[in-house]
């Protein structure tokens, strides 16, 4: 593209791969201080089973309490650390801390199920397997059951052979599989149906449009029925009104997740606010 763009187009484009780099090494410096530090913290944030409104569990998503920056997401880093050794560390750490609240909830009673995003670069990678056999090293079946790995569909996509193979690995490590961001690739049906994923989570897009849009809805309706049909549960992530909250048990999605129920929250705010949203 900026080869067609002419010369001009070459020096504005190597200009800001250059800050880029900079920034990007600025960043990575920082990670990895902000790791030492603990100045990354896993906010939660509640999936909804539709026909009892019961809390299944969260899905956690990482923030990073920057010293001079405040609180950032995951956007505005993660890229940068992607395809860099620290895409491990980073997972590393968001495995270890979701093992330990979940031997935590256990202890307390709590049976919720906690999800996790894990990088493409660190779950293709070849440590992956056993970074998390070492993170799960003693602990009880239901604790592994309860952690769900979550990966992106387009993930998913990029070498199947290998794919399926991690992924196998970590079910007989007695975790689930999840299929993030579902219906945003190009998965084959055939591909569909072989991924040994218990879950799916229909993309926010679809969701989003889908009380406007009549392919949309189609393309939730879809998602939900061919899931079903693979005996696979279903999740709908985005929901920000009770009208698409409606709409899905309507169409018999199982689970729900958005901000309509709630924002990602901190450990302690997330465990309060089920507590109370089931009493209601
Ligand atoms: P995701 O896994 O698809 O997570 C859902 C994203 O949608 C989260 O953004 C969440 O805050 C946001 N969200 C949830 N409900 C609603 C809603 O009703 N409306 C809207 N507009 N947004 C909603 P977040 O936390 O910024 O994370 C963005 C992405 O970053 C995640 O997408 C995931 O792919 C990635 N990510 C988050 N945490 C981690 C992590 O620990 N490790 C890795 N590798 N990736 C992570
Ligand atoms: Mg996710
Ligand atoms: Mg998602
Ligand atoms: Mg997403």
């Amino acid at each position: 593209v900026a080869k067609d763009a002419g010369r001009n187009r070459y020096s504005i484009f190597d200009f800001e791969t250059h800050v880029s780099r900079i920034e990007q090494g600025r960043i990575l410096e920082q990670a990895a201080k902000a790791l030492d530090e603990g100045q990354f913290e896993m906010y939660l944030q509640p999936k909804i089973v539709l026909a009892n409104h019961r809390v299944e569990g969260f899905e956690a998503l990482i923030r990073w309490n920057h010293p001079e920056k405040g609180l950032l997401g995951p956007i505005s880093f993660l890229p940068q650390v992607e395809h860099t050794e620290y895409a491990a560390e980073v997972g590393r750490f968001v495995i270890a801390d979701a093992v330990a609240k979940l031997q935590h909830w256990k202890q307390l009673g709590l049976p919720y199920s906690l999800s996790i995003n894990l990088s493409p670069t660190h779950l293709l990678s070849d440590r992956f397997v056993a970074d998390l056999q070492a993170a799960l090293q003693g602990c009880d079946p239901d604790v592994r059951s309860s952690l769900i790995i979550e990966l992106l569909e387009t993930t998913a996509l990029n070498d199947s052979g290998r794919i399926m193979g991690i992924l196998l690995k970590c079910r007989n490590l007695g975790v689930q599989v999840s299929l993030d961001d579902f219906g945003t690739g190009y998965s084959s049906l055939d591909h569909f149906r072989r991924l040994p994923a218990q879950e799916i989570k229909i993309d926010r897009s679809f969701v989003s449009d889908m009380l406007t849009n009549a392919d949309d809805e189609m393309i939730v309706k879809s998602i939900i029925s061919l899931s079903k049909n693979f005996k696979r549960r279903v999740v709908a992530e985005g929901i920000e009104t009770q009208a698409m909250q409606d709409k899905l048990i309507d169409m018999g999605c199982e689970q729900a997740q958005g901000f309509f129920y709630s924002k990602p929250l901190p450990a302690d705010a997330a465990l309060a606010w089920a507590e109370t949203y089931q009493q209601r």
